[in-house]
């Protein structure tokens, strides 16, 4: 049938106008995304809470080798490509994160391409929710970083292998010049002396500043492998006073331990307590002026968790710094005036290992008065 040009044609109504601007509108609006899903090249997914529905734009089968026909549209399809290792850690998170006021959030993890390996990937993700808070729908964004994972881990690597390298020569400097001081080497000047007992201290400080590096590099390589083992906390607690106890008579400084029965048997990984132990008390000495200076130590059970208090009546630490304590090379102004030479590394090291092993470390401190570090591990 044709149809004549010449017969009058029917005008759309308002309605039909209305509908048609609808309709052109929500293909422009279906237009940009498609246009933006392409530009940012992110793996995009939407996730419905309730029906576990999940859909994603292509980059995911382009990227990650799937095939067209894979089965991606599930909550369950996304959960059993995490790796394993991952998974428990993400669904805390998302746990967390969906009991919180929070919208936005992020986390890392390892996902299994078609081909069996993984990729580290960034999610970032925003999520609606109903007038109680509970989440309806999530929308995210998966970022592939595995090269810049990989070259934060070359570098890592490189830093430990360089340090290694490094302690040897110093260490036969540091001996040689021990050798010397004690007259072993036959007689000296007591100007040489005095210059000798300079490079010696200056290379027992960078042999400690490697030994820092190498311990944290260890730890962020996943090279730190926790080994728990009975053992009597008491008696741990005693050996790192006993090591540390030359260096606080020297400044007239009291220390004291309340040994606990109640942790005469625990169940830890010695040699991690003995080092989070060591830091703090070294710490606790620096910063605590000479003279009328005094430590206390304890150690008790709480629950299942085993907690250790080292408090002192130091320099305290002041309110502006407390935040970053913990960070990387974070030094408090007044503490690098009482003293010139730490690394920023031993309370970055002991919130690392007592994070590995599901603890937590805090403080409590008033700037010239004192600082109580608190460090709470597993017991059993
Ligand atoms: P370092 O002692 O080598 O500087 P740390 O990481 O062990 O590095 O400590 C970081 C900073 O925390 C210190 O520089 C100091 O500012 C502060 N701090 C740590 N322990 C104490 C303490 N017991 N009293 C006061 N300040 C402390």
């Amino acid at each position: 049938m044709t149809v004549r040009q010449d017969l009058p044609q029917k005008k759309p109504s308002s309605h039909q106008r209305h509908i048609s601007q609808l309709e052109r509108a929500l293909q422009e609006t279906v237009e940009r995304y498609e246009l933006v899903f392409k530009a940012t090249h992110d793996i995009l997914y939407d996730l419905d809470i309730q029906s576990s529905a999940m859909s994603w734009n292509s980059e995911l089968c382009d990227r990650f080798g799937y095939p067209a026909n894979e089965p991606i549209n599930t909550l369950e399809w996304w959960i059993a490509h995490i790796h394993p290792d991952d998974a428990l850690e993400v669904e805390k998170h998302l746990y967390e994160w969906f009991a919180s006021t929070e919208n936005t959030s992020q986390t890392e993890y390892r996902f299994r391409k078609a081909n069996g390996t993984y990729s580290y990937v960034l999610d970032r993700c925003f999520v609606t929710r109903d007038a109680e808070g509970a989440p309806l729908r999530i929308i995210g964004s998966l970022f592939d970083i595995t090269e810049q994972r990989e070259l934060d881990r070359a570098k890592d690597e490189f830093i430990s292998l360089v340090s290694h390298q490094l302690r040897t020569p110093l260490t036969i400097i540091r001996v040689y010049g021990e050798m010397f001081a004690d007259g072993l080497l036959g007689q000296i000047t007591k100007l040489q002396a005095r210059h000798i007992a300079r490079m010696t201290d200056a290379s027992i400080r960078l042999i400690k500043l490697i030994d820092d590096i190498l311990d944290v590099s260890r730890v962020e390589l996943g090279h730190y492998a926790v080994r728990r083992e009975l053992a009597n906390f008491n008696q741990l607690a005693q050996i790192c006073i006993d090591q540390v106890a030359p260096l606080a008579s020297a400044k007239q400084i009291v220390l004291s331990f309340a040994a606990d029965p109640s942790c005469n048997v625990v169940r830890v990984d010695s040699t991690m307590v003995m080092q989070i132990l060591d830091n703090l008390l070294v710490n606790a000495i620096r910063y605590t002026p000479a003279g009328e200076g005094s430590i206390q130590v304890a150690c008790r059970r709480e629950g299942e968790e085993l907690l250790l208090t080292v408090a002192d009546n130091g320099i305290g630490i002041p309110k502006a710094d407390q935040g970053r304590i913990f960070d990387r090379f974070y030094r408090a102004h007044n503490a690098v005036n009482i003293e010139e030479h730490g690394t920023g590394l031993g309370l970055y090291l002991i919130n690392v290992l007592v994070k590995t092993v599901g603890g937590r470390v805090w403080f409590d401190s008033a700037p010239g008065q004192g600082t109580t570090f608190y460090v709470a591990l597993p017991a059993d």
